[in-house]
């Protein structure tokens, strides 16, 4: 590598990102706000800049990864003049819009920009299960696509800023309904006197079987007919005993409530003998 790289923001994620970035070799300036912590990366290797403004300076390709979106512009709108014809990697998470509204705003100072999702946690980086989602220009993707790789595999979505912060909300919105599921069963299993441990174990193996349905449910919806045979319908998915098994053990239905009014909107528009997948029409189409 011949690149000279600044990493902006060392919290749990940056300082992470900058230290696979020092570990290969890479000239390797870092700037946080508060001192100390660069202090680690230092010993490897790394140089501290005394201020954001130095950090830029100090290289043609930055990396952010600060707080939020706001704290982008507040560390780099000072900069605007020392950034242009510079390279900027993003992977603070954004919105997808706060993504395409820094992609406009480095286009219009003259700064190339590639937008990044993380799809991991600090401790995953330079690991194998490390995965980062890129959009935004592919011309720098390509150009850094050995560096990028060291933390994670890299894939690259398209012009679109926003797509790879919408991919990620994406997975992260799955992930997150998945684990309230859990989370309500583990809560109905509590009263018998189950541990969340014994059921985890039983939910993991279910679970991961479960995500073999996801490619037939897609293709149904990709297919856009939902009454092609073999499906379970939703007259049949009526998830009421759930429903009442929740409160008869005293505690909230709140996650399977929020799947069978899914189901119930579509019903009582008359497309009850219709597969589940019909569902994402309900979310497809918000309830007035
Ligand atoms: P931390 O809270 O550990 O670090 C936040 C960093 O942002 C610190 O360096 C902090 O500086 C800096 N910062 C915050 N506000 C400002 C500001 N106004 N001006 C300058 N610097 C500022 O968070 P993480 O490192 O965990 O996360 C960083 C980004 O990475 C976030 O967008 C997060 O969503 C994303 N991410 C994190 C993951 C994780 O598992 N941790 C997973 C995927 C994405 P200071 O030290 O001075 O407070």
């Amino acid at each position: 590598h011949h690149t000279d790289v600044s990493v902006l923001g060392l919290g749990a994620m940056g300082g992470a990102l900058a230290g696979a970035l020092v570990k290969a070799g890479l000239r390797t300036t870092v700037w946080n706000r508060s001192a100390g912590k660069a202090d680690q990366l230092v010993a490897q290797g790394a140089t501290e800049a005394a201020s954001a403004a130095e950090a830029v300076r100090a290289s043609r390709l930055l990396i952010t990864c600060l707080f939020d979106h706001d704290s982008v512009h507040e560390v780099l709108d000072p900069l605007v003049d020392d950034l242009a014809g510079r390279t900027l990697i993003n992977v603070t998470t954004t919105k997808p819009e706060q993504a395409r509204q820094l992609a406009a705003w480095a286009a219009e100072a003259g700064i190339s920009y590639l937008d990044g999702g993380i799809m991991a946690v600090p401790s995953m980086i330079g690991q194998p299960g490390a995965a980062i989602l890129y959009s935004g220009s592919e011309e720098v993707f390509r150009e850094h696509a050995a560096l990028l790789d060291l933390w994670g595999t890299s894939t690259y979505y398209g012009e679109d800023a926003g797509l790879a912060s919408l991919y990620d909300f994406a997975l992260l919105s799955s992930m997150y309904v998945m684990f309230a599921g859990f989370m309500h069963g583990a809560a109905m299993l509590a009263p018998a006197g189950v541990p969340a441990g014994r059921f985890a174990k039983m939910a993991a193996p279910w679970l991961t079987a479960m995500t073999g349905e996801l490619a037939r449910y897609a293709e149904v919806i990709d297919g856009g007919d939902y009454t092609v045979p073999g499906q379970q319908s939703l007259e049949f998915s009526n998830l009421g005993l759930f429903i009442e098994t929740s409160t008869e053990q005293g505690v909230s239905a709140e996650p399977i409530a929020m799947v069978q009014r899914l189901i119930q909107r579509q019903v009582d528009a008359g497309h009850g003998a219709e597969g589940f997948a019909r569902i994402i029409e309900s979310i497809k189409h918000p309830a007035a």
